[in-house]
């Protein structure tokens, strides 16, 4: 069976007892019975204003329920999906559900967005733009209240054709923001071309932002180039008070983290939307302190 460690490559398939076209076949049926049998679920991480602490949007996040195996990552899946050609069908799943479940958090009188991460695979396919203005056609969704995450590396793979196809979803008014910022394979040139309102900065660093002069140089520069560009931030990963402090003064807008919130299935993501007044828990409890 797939390894227990969790530390395996493909985790779900073993490429060791098989050839390599058997642990694909293996993993596309996989998918498609997942698909039937409804084994996939989206978490939701809220994304916080710096400033009051109040939740904007949240960033749908795939997990496979897998019976025997629990919850898989998607780090141990979306890589083999987009190998195997079923990135597609779970990218559709995705954003099936995310539209459903953000049309919901509005009729409820909650005023957010909902991030969905989109793989390069995904925006390789021309008609995507077609396919995704039908779902949130169906699930009465303004493209407003979309954000696609895309990463730097995804875009670089075939630039022309990907600026195509975002240039569209940026005609129908879905918003788009670059997904870990600063690790990936790109030139500012390509960072003005993009329609993204919104820059992601990687949580790499962030993590020691509050102890390594490096990485809070590298913050405070990004967040520079943003501004002047017109363009708004995202710190991702923050998990302690300190990070959050220093991120605010140096004037990150928006953030997500371990500490303002973990990923959380749908009907916890409604329960904090309805508690401290749309407020993530620590910063509401931050702000009693101090008065
Ligand atoms: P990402 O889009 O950069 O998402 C952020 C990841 O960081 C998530 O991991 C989230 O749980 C984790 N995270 C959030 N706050 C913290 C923190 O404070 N500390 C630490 N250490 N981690 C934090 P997750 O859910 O395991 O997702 C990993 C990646 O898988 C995502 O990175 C994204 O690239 C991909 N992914 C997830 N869902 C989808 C999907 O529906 N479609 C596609 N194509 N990719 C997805
Ligand atoms: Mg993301
Ligand atoms: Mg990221
Ligand atoms: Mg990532």
């Amino acid at each position: 069976g797939a390894k227990r460690d969790g530390k395996s490559h493909i985790g779900l398939y073993d490429p060791v007892e098989g050839d390599l076209s058997s642990v694909r076949l293996n993993f596309q049926h996989a998918v498609e019975r997942a698909l039937a049998a409804n084994e996939f679920v989206l978490h939701f991480q809220p994304i916080v204003d710096m400033q009051d602490g109040r939740i904007v949007g949240a960033e749908a996040l795939v997990r496979w329920l897998d019976p025997e195996r629990g919850m898989v990552p998607p780090a141990e899946f979306i890589p083999l999906a987009e190998a195997t050609g079923r990135i597609g069908a779970i990218g559709q799943w995705v954003f099936h559900h995310a539209c459903r479940n953000a049309a919901r958090w509005l009729r409820q009188g909650h005023d957010l967005h909902v991030a969905v991460n989109l793989s390069a695979v995904q925006f390789a396919s021309a008609n995507l733009a077609v396919r995704l203005r039908e779902e949130m056609l169906s699930a009465n969704l303004a493209p407003s209240r979309v954000v696609i995450e895309v990463t730097e590396t995804a875009v670089m793979q075939d630039v022309e054709r990907s600026l195509g196809v975002l240039n569209a979803l940026h005609a129908l008014g879905i918003g788009m923001a670059i997904d870990d910022f600063g690790t990936g394979y790109s030139s500012l040139a390509y960072l003005r071309r993009l329609p993204a309102q919104t820059i992601k900065i990687d949580q790499s660093f962030v993590r020691d932002v509050d102890t390594d002069s490096e990485d809070l140089a590298i913050v405070r520069a990004i967040v520079a180039l943003a501004r002047a560009l017109g363009r708004k931030t995202v710190a991702e990963g923050i998990e302690n008070a300190q990070q959050w402090k220093l991120l605010q003064a140096i004037g990150v807008d928006y953030g997500q983290g371990y500490w303002l919130g973990r990923p959380v299935p749908e009907d916890e993501l409604r329960a904090l939307l309805g508690s401290n007044q749309g407020r993530v828990t620590a910063v509401a409890q931050q702000t009693t302190t101090q008065r």
